[in-house]
Parts: C-alpha cells; sequence; structure tokens
C-alpha cells in the first residue's frame, strides 16, 4: 500500500482528497497545522499536528513512513485580503512551499502534487483558458501560485523532482455521503456566503460589481465540485507514477456562472430568497475564468466531473451548510 502525505489534509479541499484516497486503497499520512483546517474533518490513523515551516517535522514524518507522493493543500487563498497583506501570502504560500520542498529533496521524496490555481492567468486575454494561456496574475495570491511553479520548474530539472501542478479554477460544494465540507474560518468565498444568508448566519450578500464586461455585469467563474478536484488527484498520483515527466494541468467544468446566476442557482435549490445588495467590484478580481473542458485534464487524467448541473453542487454545500459537524 503506498502512502501519500497530504500536507492541509484538514482543509476543504484537503479533506476530501483523503477521503477519496483512503476509498482507493492508498495510507494517508496527513500533516496540519490547525491554523484553518479541523481534526474533526481528517478520519486517518497517522495525524501528525505541525508546520511545514518546521524542518523538524518535515523530517520526522519523511523517517517514519515511505512517502511516495506529497500533496501539498496548505495555503491561503483570499484574493483580497492578498492584496491588503502581500506579505502573509508570499510567506505562507511560497516560503513554507520552498521548505517543504527542501525537505522533500534532502530526504529523496520525488513525486509532488501541488494546489496551484486559475489566478496565475490574471486577466484572460480569450476564454475558455487553456494550459497556453500566458500568465499574468494581477493578485498577490496568483502569484505566490505563480512563483512556486516556475520554483517546481527548476526544481524538477536540477533536483529530479516530478510534479503535477493542478491549477483549480473555484472549488465548491461538499461530500454527499461523508461528513465533511467546507468551512474556513473566515469565509469569503461566494456560494458558502449566500447559503449562510439563509440560515440566518448573515445579513446579506453584497454582489461585488455590477459593471463587469460579462452577459449580467458580475463576474463569471467556473465552479468544481471538490470530490471532482479529489479524484483528479488520485489520477494525478498515478500519472507521476506512469512516467518521468512533470505537467502543469487546469482543472474547471468548462462551464462559467455568473454572480448573479450563482444566486438565482441557490434560490432555486433552497427554495428560499437571498437578501442582495450592490457592491462595489473586489480589489484583484478578472472578470471572467472559465476552464477548457476536455483539454490536458480529460486526456492525462482521465477528468470526467461528476457534478455538472450547479444545482446539484449547490446542494451538496446546502446539506453541509445546515448539517456541519465541525
Ligand atoms: N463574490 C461576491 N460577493 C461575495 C463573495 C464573492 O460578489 O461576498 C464574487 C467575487 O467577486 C468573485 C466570485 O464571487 O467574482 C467568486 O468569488 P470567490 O471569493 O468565491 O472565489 P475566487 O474567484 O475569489 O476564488
Amino acid at each position: 500500500m503506498k502512502n501519500i502525505l497530504i500536507v492541509g489534509g484538514a482543509g476543504y479541499i484537503g479533506s476530501h482528497a483523503v477521503v477519496n484516497l483512503q476509498e482507493s486503497g492508498y495510507n494517508c499520512i496527513v500533516l496540519d497545522n490547525l491554523s484553518e483546517g479541523y481534526r474533526d474533518a481528517v478520519k486517518c490513523d497517522h495525524f501528525v499536528q505541525g508546520d511545514i515551516n518546521d524542518t523538524n517535522v518535515l523530517n520526522y514524518v519523511f523517517q517514519s513512513y515511505d512517502i511516495s507522493t506529497v500533496m501539498h493543500f496548505s495555503a491561503y487563498i483570499n484574493v483580497g485580503e492578498s492584496v491588503v497583506d502581500p506579505q502573509k501570502y508570499y510567506k505562507n504560500n511560497v516560503q513554507s512551499t520552498l521548505n517543504l520542498l527542501s525537505a522533500m529533496v534532502d530526504n529523496k521524496v520525488k513525486n509532488f502534487i501541488f494546489s496551484s490555481t486559475c489566478a496565475i492567468f490574471g486577466n484572460p486575454q480569450y476564454l475558455p483558458l487553456d494550459e497556453d494561456h500566458p500568465q499574468a496574475p494581477i493578485n498577490p495570491y496568483g502569484m505566490s501560485k505563480f512563483m512556486v511553479e516556475k520554483i517546481l520548474e527548476d526544481y524538477s530539472k536540477a533536483y529530479n523532482l516530478k510534479y503535477v501542478a493542478l491549477r483549480y479554477f473555484n472549488a465548491a460544494g461538499a461530500h454527499p455521503t461523508v461528513r465533511i465540507g467546507e468551512n474556513h474560518r473566515i469565509e469569503t468565498h461566494l456560494i458558502p456566503l449566500v447559503l449562510k444568508t439563509l440560515t440566518g448566519e448573515r445579513k446579506d450578500i453584497k454582489i461585488f460589481g455590477t459593471d463587469y464586461d460579462t452577459p449580467d455585469g458580475t463576474c463569471v467563474r467556473d465552479y468544481i465540485h471538490v470530490c471532482d478536484l479529489a479524484e483528479a488527484h488520485k489520477n494525478a498520483i498515478e500519472l507521476l507514477d506512469a512516467g518521468n515527466e512533470s505537467y502543469q494541468i487546469n482543472l474547471g467544468t468548462g462551464v462559467g456562472h455568473s454572480v448573479k446566476e450563482i444566486i438565482a442557482a441557490c434560490e432555486e435549490v433552497t427554495g428560499m430568497r437571498v437578501p442582495v445588495v450592490n457592491a462595489p467590484r473586489r480589489a484583484g478580481d478578472p472578470a471572467s475564468l472559465v476552464a477548457t473542458s476536455g483539454g490536458l485534464a480529460k486526456r492525462l487524467l482521465n477528468f470526467n466531473p461528476k457534478f455538472i448541473d450547479i444545482r446539484e453542487t449547490i446542494r451538496t454545500a446546502w446539506d453541509w451548510e445546515r448539517n456541519k459537524e465541525y
């Protein structure tokens, strides 16, 4: 049985990856400092509470377990916050990742799966976004991920490291059967915020910008179910195991939804009316981000998202929002 180290496995996407890997027969070792994640999100015997800035912890993990692949989910993810506090993003998303990579090189661990983002593309020059689209991030969050992708290109040439950088579009939804889901300590994401207005946790939802160059004036994003993302990670392990190449792969559904469409879909799923307030644009937001469907992800990862209808994705998020276990 292969040992996979999941860094940030107590977080939103990481916890779904752990469940998927366990169901597929992998042995998961989770390393998480629980600054953002939840211990209750991880049902796994091998849990280490620690920080990737701590080389002793990393050496302990690599020397205790024969790790075949590292998945790295631990990062700060809020675009708006990254504009206000870029240092936090460069320190956590770049510096900590360098520390993790150094420990991998020292301990001769060769396979790395990195959580990258469509934010590395900046303002799209064309849509949908394929892997060849020029990269010009317009916020520090995207820049921090772009920098790691560049570091990985150099490390893979110099240190015999193989990697897959998975550029997620907007992760959404929750596990339909296992009780895990999205629960950020400070929530900034659209779908959970809309749903929180319906549970009464928030007063209203602000639409950040209604004058974008999009069909209804609000930003368009490609919302991909977190379980489909998890499946792609497992397939990325197999891709790395099968060859000697490294890859950068976009992961979206190929379908875009505007902020207004998401709100309408939430109303349809819940049968409730969402209180909406128009607000100014949020710094660092491109108008539209939508992935190509059937590109590299399909060819290399056999990627076939199961959640195509955004209402199905929202339904899983709504189930979780009303019955959270942590
Ligand atoms: N958004 C919004 N109101 C909110 C939160 C988000 O209008 O309270 C918009 C945001 O400007 C973006 C889209 O919803 O266009 C998705 O934002 P989110 O923060 O969920 O993900 P991101 O695209 O930043 O990764």
